[in-house]
């Protein structure tokens, strides 16, 4: 099978004829193969969303766009299980967490229908002034083209992450899929028709990110360049940015920690644990990759780690009952390996590391825990993106709060403590855009989503997520008839 572009409302051929394999993670067979788009593709979709921008799309209400973002998130609910089913495939991720993944993609696309029509009531609000003379309202304009750049972790659901509020905020898109998992972004392309988006507001150029995803980031149109991917890329998409003084957002790497007491719940700690790692096989940019544990409760809490990831079910994601599946890439499986050969030498292996028994085909990976593992081992600093947790001990909190900041990112951080001052204490002192207490992992849409650091700038989600697409204009008027003459009288 073979996919096309979606430019200007239409299914497009790529410039130059060229494919890219989609692979199965879980079998390593091709089955399917898209476009891969060009330069010229991204030139013809960047076109496509200006001349959108230039006709009705502009001059439509919030309350306008509303109704088609809740269309898309209507269908996306329709088709759930079929599109749950291509992201298994496409990614590798169990089933039951696509369709977690798409259920909350649809509420993403009526959440920001929501803060759609309080745009509407947000444009002309009046800021109050200390002279009486003037008075001043508020205009909220889209940024304009929008360039959306995702990473393959959450196919869709990093879309809508991105194309919601864009589209919320009254912006024409061009999206650009990671190479690896493109197939849902065209799904959503497909769905915006149906829902009769008007051609051009919604652009998909599927292709590698050397050449379309470059082209999207220097594009001198595209005036919101909104990323999501690795920090090397990020600083090239940021770097192509400046160059035409564009507004950027980057939501990048972690290396997140759990610090967790001896006065914690052993059990819960476990199940928070070992869902901040091992969940989507611990491709999530905030996953919880460093445990810093008391040294107390350290013995007792790895060995119930070890028990627990022992028992982890690992298979291909369209099977009943498994929990961890493969790693998204052949790329990606041998970069996990590699830091495994280097966690051999630098730490203490406790379980897993290898590719399970079982499965001889397929990115599979045994759940891992290193322990002793230094501050300085690269598997401490470095992120992996893989279901490898390393551990490290501490004594005092002050301690463990210095272990839990020395780290170059600062997407994410987690405590877990029975002492709800302590735990409060250590939130505050965590050098992160997102910290839990008791828990790791939870998102909700309605909150602020990014890091610090080397983790990005910033943020998503929320009406943070809808700013991030609009530029305020001031208007102020001089509202009396007195003579002004402050510049002339001196
Ligand atoms: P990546 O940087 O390799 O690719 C991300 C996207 O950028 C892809 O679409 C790719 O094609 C494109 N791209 C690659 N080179 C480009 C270039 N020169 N110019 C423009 N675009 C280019 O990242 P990945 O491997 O797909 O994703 C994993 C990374 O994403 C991890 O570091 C992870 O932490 C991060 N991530 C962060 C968040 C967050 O919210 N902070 C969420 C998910 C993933």
């Amino acid at each position: 099978m073979e996919s096309k572009l979606f430019i200007d409302g239409k299914w497009c051929a790529p410039h130059d004829g060229g494919t890219l394999e989609v692979i199965n993670p879980a079998d390593e067979r091709v089955f399917h193969r898209c476009a891969a788009g060009t330069a010229e593709d991204i030139d013809a979709a960047v076109a496509a969303a200006k001349a959108a921008l230039a006709g009705p799309w502009s001059r439509t209400s919030g309350h306008d766009r509303a109704k088609y973002l809740r269309a898309i998130a209507a269908k996306i609910e329709e088709q759930k299980q079929a599109l749950a089913e291509i992201e298994v495939r496409d990614n590798g991720k169990p089933l039951p967490e696509a369709l977690w993944d798409v259920g909350d993609t649809a509420y993403c696309f009526n959440l920001y229908a929501t803060y759609a029509e309080e745009l509407d009531g947000r444009q002309g609000e009046t800021i109050s002034l200390p002279d009486d003379r003037f008075q001043t309202h508020m205009k909220y304009m889209p940024a304009g083209v929008a360039g959306l750049i995702v990473p393959w972790n959450y196919p869709l659901l990093m879309a809508a992450w991105k194309v919601a509020p864009a589209l919320a905020a009254g912006c024409a898109v061009v999206l650009k899929p990671s190479e690896f998992t493109p197939l849902s972004a065209l799904e959503l392309a497909r769905i915006a028709a149906e829902v009769g988006l008007p051609g051009g507001v919604l652009n998909v150029v599927t292709g590698y990110g050397a050449t379309a995803g470059a082209r999207l980031a220097a594009h001198p149109d595209v005036r919101k360049l909104a990323f999501t991917g690795s920090v090397p890329t990020g600083i090239a998409v940021a770097s192509a940015a400046a160059r035409d003084v564009k507004s950027v957002s980057l939501e990048l790497g972690g290396k997140s920690p759990i610090v967790v007491f001896n006065d914690a719940d052993i059990e819960q700690t476990v199940e928070w644990v070992m869902f901040g790692i091992f969940w989507n096989q611990g491709q999530v940019c905030s996953a919880t990759s460093r445990m810093i544990v008391e040294k107390g409760i350290a013995p007792k809490l790895i060995d119930r780690l070890s028990e627990e990831a022992k028992k982890i079910t690992i298979g291909d994601g369209m099977a009943p009952g498994i929990l961890l599946g493969p790693l998204v890439s052949k790329n990606q499986y041998e970069k996990v390996l590699g830091y495994i050969d280097v966690g051999k030498s630098e730490a203490t292996l406790v379980t897993g590391g290898a590719r399970p028994s079982h499965l001889n085909e397929g990115y599979f990976l045994e759940p891992t825990i290193f322990a002793d593992v230094s501050p300085n081992a690269r598997i401490w600093k470095e992120e992996i993106f893989g279901p490898v947790l390393a551990v490290s001990t501490f004594q005092t909190e002050a301690e463990a709060v210095a272990l839990a900041n020395d780290s170059e990112f600062g997407l994410a951080a987690a405590v877990m403590s029975g002492d709800p001052a302590r735990a409060a204490r250590v939130a505050d002192a965590f050098e992160a855009g997102v910290v839990w207490i008791n828990c790791s992992q939870p998102t909700f849409l309605e909150a602020p989503w990014g890091g610090i650091k080397k983790s990005g700038i910033g943020r998503e989600l929320g009406k943070w997520g809808l700013n991030n697409f609009l530029e305020p204009k001031q208007i102020t008027k001089y509202a009396s008839s007195d003579p002004w003459g402050w510049y002339l009288k001196g």
